[in-house]
């Protein structure tokens, strides 16, 4: 059955599962095997050569979410990031990437390509002529992540395909932050989308994973290099990892419109300076975020009015945990500063537009009257603390 018929819920439950011909269980089998007959089979068989049982089909569901051929799971997002970039570059090679980037690809690009003879540009800003202007006769690969992290800015996926297909380069986008939910690249042209399942994917912040989705073409290549490097998943995760994509449509839209209350009500707080959040008429890419997404995401960015400690107000929140990473069901909130943005230099991240003052919320499935209750309690704590 062709998956783009089906509905979210249905792909995220059905497609792509390991039929249990012994049992007629209802869930898929889990296959721990690391050694197979290979006589008179149709596949000599291997973990580390992404077929196992469980990888094959998860990587079917990957593809049918993502309107692609074909799928592929990793051991991390870096791990889907960099055997991808390997696969598709050598000695030579350019890539044109955005100067936002989510930090471990960022320090992956400027340590590791350079090992390789592989130049890299990043593009000045989102628009065509910053990504066209750093076009040169070796490029290879345009990489692109929308909505950016952590200020939520949004590059136009259509105008990227185009451009790739113009100049003959590979487009690549890191859709982690959308979601497969509220965004599908492969509709506007991109030829190969990475997520970090650790996040939305996962969305229980336990599991540790990285998934592509594209061409079957495109993938026997990534393939290729992914055996030599060895970054796949362990079987008993892949077979969690499915297990939370069941529930990941309705999931990513509880978040996402907990996001967008969230976004309405600091927006108008009069303690809160500015909301970063595609889904605000406010915000500058409202338009191209419509147009492209279905919805506009479980992440926000924040400030506070400069005179509020932004930490003290984070120490003061008792329901949204304080802490690293993104997506869970469970809100929490960190400062760019003090973590993705931490090895910048203060110059560098007000270049950026990020302040010391700016938060990044992912917002969790809780109600979101209990999400308000603790901001006010923590805004209370930290305007009192200001007075004395
Ligand atoms: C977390 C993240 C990654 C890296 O994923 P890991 O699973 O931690 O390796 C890549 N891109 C984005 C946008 C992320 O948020």
């Amino acid at each position: 059955m062709n998956s783009e018929k089906k509905g979210i819920n249905t792909i995220c439950t059905h497609t792509g599962e390991v039929e249990d011909t012994q049992y007629r269980g209802a869930i898929s089998p889990l296959f721990m095997a690391t050694s197979y007959q290979y006589d008179g089979m149709d596949e000599k068989r291997y973990p580390r050569s992404f077929n196992s049982p469980n990888q094959v089909a998860l990587g079917k569901k990957i593809a049918a979410l993502e309107k692609c051929e074909a799928g592929m799971i990793f051991g991390s997002g870096m791990a889907a990031i960099s055997h991808c970039l390997l696969a598709f570059l050598k000695q030579g090679d350019h890539i044109i990437l955005p100067e936002t980037l989510y930090g471990g690809t960022y320090n992956f690009v400027v340590k590791e390509l350079p090992k390789f003879g592989i130049e890299f540009s990043f593009a000045k800003g989102f628009s065509e002529i910053d990504f066209t202007s750093e076009i040169k006769k070796n490029t290879k690969i345009i990489y692109i992540e929308t909505p950016s992290n952590p200020l939520m800015k949004i590059t136009d996926l259509e105008m990227i395909g185009r451009i790739a297909k113009q100049h003959n380069l590979l487009s690549i986008i890191d859709n982690t932050f959308a979601s497969p939910i509220n965004q599908t690249p492969a509709d506007f042209g991109i030829d190969i989308i990475i997520h970090s399942a650790t996040k939305y994917m996962g969305g229980h912040s336990d599991i540790s994973a990285g998934a592509i989705a594209c061409s079957q073409e495109h993938k026997d290549k990534i393939w290729e290099t992914s055996i030599n490097m060895g970054g796949h998943l362990s079987d008993y995760t892949v077979w969690l990892l499915e297990r939370s994509l069941k529930t990941m449509a309705l999931r990513v839209k509880a978040q996402s419109k907990n996001a967008k209350k969230m976004a309405k009500w600091l927006e108008q707080h009069q303690l809160v300076s500015k909301v970063y959040y595609p889904g605000l008429k406010s915000h500058p890419d409202h338009a191209l975020a419509k147009k492209q997404m279905k919805r506009y995401t479980g992440m926000l960015s924040f400030e506070l009015l400069p005179e509020l400690d932004a930490i003290e107000f984070m120490r003061a929140l008792k329901l949204v945990k304080y802490s690293m990473s993104l997506a869970g069901i469970e809100s929490t909130i960190l400062s760019p500063a003090e973590t993705s943005h931490f090895l910048l230099t203060k110059e560098e991240r007000k270049k950026q537009g990020i302040s010391d003052g700016l938060l990044r919320f992912s917002v969790g499935i809780e109600e979101t009257n209990d999400l308000i209750f603790d901001f006010e309690q923590a805004f209370q704590l930290v305007t009192k603390k200001q007075l004395v």
